[in-house]
Protein backbone atom coordinates (compact mmCIF):
# COMPACT_ATOMS: atom_id res chain seq x y z
CA UNK A 1 0.00 0.00 0.00
CA UNK A 2 1.37 3.57 -0.97
CA UNK A 3 1.61 5.73 2.25
CA UNK A 4 1.06 9.63 2.40
CA UNK A 5 2.08 11.83 5.58
CA UNK A 6 -1.36 14.30 6.07
CA UNK A 7 -3.95 15.63 8.26
CA UNK A 8 -6.23 12.51 9.73
CA UNK A 9 -9.27 14.97 10.28
CA UNK A 10 -10.18 17.49 8.01
CA UNK A 11 -12.72 20.52 9.22
CA UNK A 12 -15.39 21.43 6.87
CA UNK A 13 -17.32 24.36 6.39
CA UNK A 14 -20.26 24.41 6.21
CA UNK A 15 -21.62 21.82 8.40
CA UNK A 16 -18.83 22.58 10.39
CA UNK A 17 -17.30 19.69 13.07
CA UNK A 18 -14.52 17.16 12.75
CA UNK A 19 -14.87 14.52 10.07
CA UNK A 20 -12.34 11.81 9.73
CA UNK A 21 -10.18 11.81 6.39
CA UNK A 22 -10.85 8.80 4.19
CA UNK A 23 -7.18 7.61 3.31
CA UNK A 24 -6.22 4.10 4.44
CA UNK A 25 -7.33 2.58 1.42
CA UNK A 26 -5.77 4.31 -1.56
CA UNK A 27 -3.21 6.09 0.59
CA UNK A 28 -2.53 4.96 3.68
CA UNK A 29 -2.52 7.57 6.25
CA UNK A 30 -0.04 7.92 9.62
CA UNK A 31 0.64 10.61 12.29
CA UNK A 32 -0.04 14.26 11.25
CA UNK A 33 3.32 16.59 11.79
CA UNK A 34 1.93 18.31 14.31
CA UNK A 35 1.03 22.31 13.75
CA UNK A 36 -0.97 21.33 10.94
CA UNK A 37 -3.25 18.42 11.13
CA UNK A 38 -6.06 20.33 10.72
CA UNK A 39 -7.32 21.69 7.40
CA UNK A 40 -10.52 23.94 6.88
CA UNK A 41 -12.29 22.77 4.21
CA UNK A 42 -14.66 25.02 2.44
CA UNK A 43 -17.21 24.50 -0.27
CA UNK A 44 -17.51 27.49 -3.14
CA UNK A 45 -18.78 27.71 -6.53
CA UNK A 46 -16.73 28.74 -9.41
CA UNK A 47 -17.72 30.71 -12.29
CA UNK A 48 -15.03 29.26 -14.77
CA UNK A 49 -13.22 26.39 -14.70
CA UNK A 50 -11.06 26.38 -18.02
CA UNK A 51 -8.90 29.20 -17.43
CA UNK A 52 -6.72 30.43 -20.64
CA UNK A 53 -3.24 30.13 -19.55
CA UNK A 54 0.43 31.83 -20.30
CA UNK A 55 2.60 28.54 -19.70
CA UNK A 56 4.30 27.98 -22.78
CA UNK A 57 2.65 24.91 -24.10
CA UNK A 58 -0.66 24.84 -21.98
CA UNK A 59 -3.53 26.33 -23.49
CA UNK A 60 -6.00 25.81 -20.70
CA UNK A 61 -5.31 25.37 -17.12
CA UNK A 62 -8.07 23.85 -14.59
CA UNK A 63 -7.87 24.20 -10.40
CA UNK A 64 -10.53 22.76 -8.62
CA UNK A 65 -9.63 23.66 -5.46
CA UNK A 66 -8.07 27.00 -4.40
CA UNK A 67 -5.80 26.36 -1.61
CA UNK A 68 -3.56 23.32 -1.63
CA UNK A 69 -3.40 20.75 1.63
CA UNK A 70 0.31 19.89 0.54
CA UNK A 71 1.15 23.15 2.01
CA UNK A 72 4.52 23.00 0.94
CA UNK A 73 6.63 25.87 2.28
CA UNK A 74 8.62 27.07 -0.70
CA UNK A 75 5.11 27.09 -2.60
CA UNK A 76 5.19 29.87 -5.35
CA UNK A 77 0.70 29.76 -5.41
CA UNK A 78 0.70 31.24 -1.85
CA UNK A 79 -0.63 34.47 -3.65
CA UNK A 80 -3.56 32.94 -4.39
CA UNK A 81 -4.85 33.65 -0.70
CA UNK A 82 -5.77 36.79 -2.43
CA UNK A 83 -8.85 35.62 -3.84
CA UNK A 84 -10.15 34.11 -1.05
CA UNK A 85 -12.87 35.70 0.99
CA UNK A 86 -12.42 33.23 3.71
CA UNK A 87 -8.41 32.69 4.23
CA UNK A 88 -6.91 35.62 3.19
CA UNK A 89 -4.20 35.90 5.86
CA UNK A 90 -4.49 32.23 6.46
CA UNK A 91 -0.72 30.54 6.62
CA UNK A 92 -0.98 28.54 3.59
CA UNK A 93 -1.66 24.47 3.42
CA UNK A 94 -4.04 25.25 6.75
CA UNK A 95 -7.15 26.06 4.39
CA UNK A 96 -8.84 24.52 1.23
CA UNK A 97 -11.69 26.03 -0.94
CA UNK A 98 -13.63 23.23 -2.73
CA UNK A 99 -15.30 24.36 -6.26
CA UNK A 100 -17.58 22.02 -5.72
CA UNK A 101 -19.43 23.00 -9.23
CA UNK A 102 -16.33 22.53 -11.45
CA UNK A 103 -17.53 19.81 -13.24
CA UNK A 104 -20.82 21.21 -14.34
CA UNK A 105 -19.31 24.41 -15.23
CA UNK A 106 -16.67 22.40 -17.60
CA UNK A 107 -19.72 20.50 -18.80
CA UNK A 108 -20.68 23.62 -20.26
CA UNK A 109 -17.50 25.25 -20.92
CA UNK A 110 -16.39 22.41 -23.37
CA UNK A 111 -19.73 21.92 -25.10
CA UNK A 112 -19.61 25.52 -26.59
CA UNK A 113 -15.96 25.53 -27.72
CA UNK A 114 -15.96 24.97 -31.37
CA UNK A 115 -12.24 23.14 -30.71
CA UNK A 116 -10.72 20.70 -29.62
CA UNK A 117 -7.76 21.92 -27.10
CA UNK A 118 -5.56 20.81 -23.73
CA UNK A 119 -5.99 21.19 -20.21
CA UNK A 120 -3.29 21.55 -17.35
CA UNK A 121 -4.19 20.52 -13.96
CA UNK A 122 -3.13 22.46 -12.28
CA UNK A 123 -1.34 25.68 -11.88
CA UNK A 124 -1.75 26.89 -8.62
CA UNK A 125 -2.60 23.54 -6.44
CA UNK A 126 -2.31 19.70 -6.44
CA UNK A 127 -5.05 18.50 -8.42
CA UNK A 128 -4.65 15.06 -5.94
CA UNK A 129 -4.38 17.04 -2.77
CA UNK A 130 -6.20 15.45 -0.06
CA UNK A 131 -9.41 16.62 -0.48
CA UNK A 132 -9.56 14.60 -3.82
CA UNK A 133 -10.11 11.64 -2.08
CA UNK A 134 -13.37 12.88 -0.39
CA UNK A 135 -14.80 15.42 -3.68
CA UNK A 136 -13.07 13.55 -6.57
CA UNK A 137 -13.29 17.19 -8.66
CA UNK A 138 -10.56 16.26 -10.55
CA UNK A 139 -11.46 12.71 -11.21
CA UNK A 140 -15.08 14.35 -12.97
CA UNK A 141 -12.92 16.75 -14.98
CA UNK A 142 -10.81 14.05 -16.37
CA UNK A 143 -13.47 12.23 -17.59
CA UNK A 144 -15.37 15.55 -19.44
CA UNK A 145 -11.54 15.92 -21.11
CA UNK A 146 -11.75 12.70 -21.91
CA UNK A 147 -15.59 12.82 -23.18
CA UNK A 148 -14.68 15.73 -25.25
CA UNK A 149 -11.54 13.99 -26.76
CA UNK A 150 -9.08 17.26 -25.30
CA UNK A 151 -6.34 16.58 -24.21
CA UNK A 152 -5.34 16.19 -20.57
CA UNK A 153 -2.09 17.39 -18.98
CA UNK A 154 -1.46 16.70 -15.02
CA UNK A 155 1.21 17.63 -12.42
CA UNK A 156 1.03 16.23 -8.57
CA UNK A 157 2.92 15.26 -5.86
CA UNK A 158 0.36 12.62 -5.09
CA UNK A 159 0.09 8.92 -5.90
CA UNK A 160 -3.75 9.20 -6.22
CA UNK A 161 -3.13 9.87 -9.91
CA UNK A 162 -2.98 6.09 -9.99
CA UNK A 163 -6.50 6.02 -8.88
CA UNK A 164 -7.69 7.46 -12.12
CA UNK A 165 -5.70 4.98 -14.15
CA UNK A 166 -9.00 3.60 -15.82
CA UNK A 167 -9.75 7.32 -17.30
CA UNK A 168 -6.25 8.38 -18.06
CA UNK A 169 -5.29 5.02 -20.53
CA UNK A 170 -8.39 5.38 -22.18
CA UNK A 171 -8.34 9.02 -22.73
CA UNK A 172 -7.05 9.85 -26.06
CA UNK A 173 -3.59 12.29 -25.07
CA UNK A 174 -2.65 12.07 -21.83
CA UNK A 175 1.03 13.51 -20.06
CA UNK A 176 1.31 12.88 -16.18
CA UNK A 177 4.00 14.36 -14.19
CA UNK A 178 4.99 13.94 -10.80
CA UNK A 179 6.97 16.51 -8.86
CA UNK A 180 10.09 15.27 -7.30
CA UNK A 181 12.30 17.69 -5.82
CA UNK A 182 14.55 15.83 -3.73
CA UNK A 183 15.31 12.13 -2.72
CA UNK A 184 15.38 13.05 0.54
CA UNK A 185 12.09 12.35 3.07
CA UNK A 186 13.75 14.35 5.65
CA UNK A 187 14.42 17.50 3.42
CA UNK A 188 10.30 16.34 2.65
CA UNK A 189 9.35 16.26 5.20
CA UNK A 190 10.39 19.59 6.59
CA UNK A 191 9.48 21.36 3.24
CA UNK A 192 6.73 19.71 2.13
CA UNK A 193 5.35 18.39 5.47
CA UNK A 194 1.82 17.13 4.59
CA UNK A 195 2.89 16.01 0.73
CA UNK A 196 2.99 12.21 -0.15
CA UNK A 197 6.57 10.64 0.74
CA UNK A 198 9.08 10.49 -1.99
CA UNK A 199 8.87 7.20 -1.90
CA UNK A 200 5.04 6.78 -2.37
CA UNK A 201 5.84 9.16 -5.92
CA UNK A 202 8.22 6.65 -6.55
CA UNK A 203 6.13 3.95 -6.45
CA UNK A 204 3.34 5.96 -8.41
CA UNK A 205 6.03 6.28 -11.30
CA UNK A 206 6.28 2.41 -11.60
CA UNK A 207 2.29 2.45 -11.58
CA UNK A 208 2.10 4.61 -13.84
CA UNK A 209 4.93 3.18 -16.33
CA UNK A 210 3.11 -0.42 -16.28
CA UNK A 211 0.01 1.11 -17.27
CA UNK A 212 1.77 2.13 -20.44
CA UNK A 213 1.69 6.13 -19.48
CA UNK A 214 5.07 7.32 -19.91
CA UNK A 215 5.39 9.37 -16.81
CA UNK A 216 7.98 12.37 -16.34
CA UNK A 217 9.65 14.12 -13.62
CA UNK A 218 9.75 17.59 -12.43
CA UNK A 219 12.89 18.42 -10.19
CA UNK A 220 11.32 21.71 -9.11
CA UNK A 221 12.76 23.08 -7.10
CA UNK A 222 15.98 21.46 -6.88
CA UNK A 223 16.01 21.40 -3.03
CA UNK A 224 18.94 19.60 -0.72
CA UNK A 225 19.59 16.41 -2.51
CA UNK A 226 21.96 13.73 -3.86
CA UNK A 227 21.40 14.27 -7.51
CA UNK A 228 23.25 10.46 -7.95
CA UNK A 229 20.07 8.71 -5.58
CA UNK A 230 17.70 10.67 -6.95
CA UNK A 231 18.28 9.42 -10.86
CA UNK A 232 18.56 6.33 -9.35
CA UNK A 233 15.47 6.49 -8.04
CA UNK A 234 13.59 7.78 -10.93
CA UNK A 235 16.03 6.40 -14.03
CA UNK A 236 13.97 2.90 -14.77
CA UNK A 237 10.84 4.48 -14.59
CA UNK A 238 10.65 7.99 -16.40
CA UNK A 239 12.20 9.00 -20.12
CA UNK A 240 12.12 12.94 -19.45
CA UNK A 241 12.36 15.24 -16.32
CA UNK A 242 12.46 19.04 -16.41
CA UNK A 243 14.51 21.21 -14.21
CA UNK A 244 13.78 24.08 -12.41
CA UNK A 245 15.44 26.33 -9.22
CA UNK A 246 14.21 27.48 -6.17
CA UNK A 247 12.59 30.80 -7.58
CA UNK A 248 10.65 32.33 -4.43
CA UNK A 249 13.97 31.68 -2.15
CA UNK A 250 12.68 35.27 0.77
CA UNK A 251 10.16 33.10 1.51
CA UNK A 252 11.90 29.79 2.99
CA UNK A 253 15.53 31.64 3.89
CA UNK A 254 15.16 31.68 7.42
CA UNK A 255 13.61 27.51 7.54
CA UNK A 256 16.93 26.78 5.50
CA UNK A 257 19.40 28.50 7.33
CA UNK A 258 17.72 26.52 10.93
CA UNK A 259 18.35 23.44 8.68
CA UNK A 260 22.13 24.31 7.59
CA UNK A 261 20.97 24.64 4.24
CA UNK A 262 22.09 28.11 3.21
CA UNK A 263 24.13 26.40 0.67
CA UNK A 264 21.63 25.27 -1.19
CA UNK A 265 19.88 29.05 -1.77
CA UNK A 266 22.90 30.34 -4.10
CA UNK A 267 22.62 30.27 -7.59
CA UNK A 268 25.67 28.41 -7.40
CA UNK A 269 23.93 25.44 -6.16
CA UNK A 270 21.25 26.09 -8.61
CA UNK A 271 23.49 25.62 -11.26
CA UNK A 272 25.90 22.26 -9.98
CA UNK A 273 22.30 20.78 -9.21
CA UNK A 274 21.26 21.12 -12.53
CA UNK A 275 24.88 20.14 -14.32
CA UNK A 276 25.16 17.11 -12.20
CA UNK A 277 21.48 16.17 -12.95
CA UNK A 278 21.73 16.93 -17.16
CA UNK A 279 24.92 14.58 -16.92
CA UNK A 280 23.23 11.90 -14.81
CA UNK A 281 20.23 12.13 -16.76
CA UNK A 282 21.70 12.75 -20.59
CA UNK A 283 19.64 14.07 -23.13
CA UNK A 284 16.49 13.38 -21.17
CA UNK A 285 16.60 16.32 -19.01
CA UNK A 286 14.94 20.07 -20.13
S1 LIG B 1 1.68 20.69 -4.04
FE1 LIG B 1 2.10 22.41 -5.44
S2 LIG B 1 0.39 23.84 -5.14
FE2 LIG B 1 0.38 22.40 -3.42
S3 LIG B 1 1.52 23.45 -1.81
FE3 LIG B 1 2.96 22.12 -2.93
S4 LIG B 1 3.87 23.44 -4.51
FE4 LIG B 1 1.99 24.47 -3.76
Amino acid sequence: MLRQEFPRQIKTSPGGGMIPFPTRKLIGNHKPSSERNLVDITEITAKTALVRSKIPGVPFVINPYLGCGHGCRYCYAVFMRRYSRRHPQAPWGSFVEVKVNIAEVLRGELRRKKQRSQAFLSSVCDPYQPVELKYRLTRHCLELLKEYGWGISILTRSPLVCRDLDILTAAPEVSVGLSIPTDDDRVRKILEPQAPPIGARVAALRRLKEAGLAPWVFIAPMLPMNPARLHELLAPYVSRVMLDPLNYRGQVRALFKRQGWDYALTDAYAAATRASLEKLFGGQAD
